[in-house]
């Protein structure tokens, strides 16, 4: 795909490494696990969001932004990373976060929140659920227009098409370095949260041809509604790239591991960030792909991947939200 038309900015200097799991494989006794890990992307802490801002901020850059605005939730861990692309930048970056769960917001919680106030957030406004957030970052992009300075509105996630196109991108990056690995992937598996990640790669793998299965594991939704989010992102990221017509039957987003609700703590959530610790060093988050490698395992524990079949769990990140949850994550 021609991608190179479209501005970038770099915030990884190579592409992010592959890796064999090979105790967890052992461990689970039927696939053999790899990881790509894009927890190692560029920016504070790294993650998937990353490999979106390069696209969102090269085109902030071009409008002449002097100012980044997100939302996200209290631990969101997209507002961090676009607040480390404003600093790179040298803009400033005003946050909206919404309290997803009622009263999670405190002023001194640790993980992501203390990060914006350590990396100099020029404002946080805390909102709660149900909010409409695209009116309340259109608020202060006007607040900001009236004090003669430029703001410029980035969804949540970073997930519109441009956005997506970092994990268009991304499927790029695995299928050459696979193939320069000379390892045959058969699956891959990745988190499924505001469907940037998700429909990038999709678009990405059907674009190239790939005929590689992915499956979203869901972290906040309803199976069906997010294959429907998912899909409608999938088709405009396409149109965006000029590919043809993304084929429904193509997006697969499982709800079975998301448990109570969005960044609610399971106990599968929890045995597969411990097991990614202790047999890999490998950390994990609490919301996004703590849930999602549960979901592998639950997968590989059912049997949907046959003996030796390789599957690919991207990794997008997440960890600094580890130490906003340490009561549920310490073993005593
Ligand atoms: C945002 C996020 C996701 C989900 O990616 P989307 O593109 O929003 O679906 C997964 N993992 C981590 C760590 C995230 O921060």
């Amino acid at each position: 795909m021609h991608l190179a038309r479209f501005p970038r900015r770099r915030y990884t200097p190579a592409p992010t490494a592959i890796e064999k799991l090979a105790h967890l494989s052992a461990h689970l006794g039927g696939p053999e696990i790899w990881i790509k890990r894009d927890d190692q992307t560029g920016l504070t802490g790294g993650g998937n969001k990353t490999r979106k801002l390069e696209f969102l901020v090269a085109e902030a850059l071009a409008q002449g932004a002097d100012t980044l605005i997100t939302q996200g939730a209290v631990q969101s861990n997209h507002c961090r990373l676009t607040l480390a692309a404003a600093v790179r930048e040298g803009l400033k970056c005003r946050l909206v976060l919404e309290q997803r769960v009622a009263g999670s917001y405190r002023p001194d919680a640790s993980g992501n929140n203390f990060l914006f106030d350590l990396l100099g957030v020029e404002a946080v406004t805390v909102v709660d659920a149900g909010t409409d957030m695209t009116a309340a970052m259109d608020k202060i992009a006007d607040d900001l227009a009236a004090a003669g300075r430029r703001g410029y509105v980035i969804p949540g996630g970073g997930s519109n098409p441009l956005g997506a196109l970092g994990y268009v991108a991304c499927a790029e990056e695995i299928l050459a370095q696979s193939f320069d690995m000379g390892l045959s992937l058969d699956h891959i598996v990745c988190a499924s949260g505001s469907a940037g990640t998700h429909a990038g790669l999709l678009v990405g793998l059907l674009g190239c041809n790939a005929q590689l299965p992915l499956t979203g594991i869901n972290v906040r939704r309803a199976r069906l509604e997010q294959e429907g989010a998912v899909h409608a992102l999938a088709e405009r990221t396409a149109a965006l790239l000029g590919l043809p017509s993304v084929p429904r039957e193509t997006v697969t987003a499982l709800d079975r591991w998301v448990g109570p609700g969005y960044s609610i703590p399971t106990e599968e959530m929890v045995e597969a960030v411990r097991l990614l610790a202790r047999l890999e060093g490998v950390l994990l988050d609490p919301v996004y792909t703590g849930k999602a490698m549960a979901g592998l395992i639950g997968l590989a524990r059912e049997g949907a991947f046959k003996p030796g079949e390789r599957v690919l769990f991207v990794h997008t990140g997440g960890s600094p939200a580890l130490y906003a949850y340490q009561d549920v994550l310490r073993s005593a």
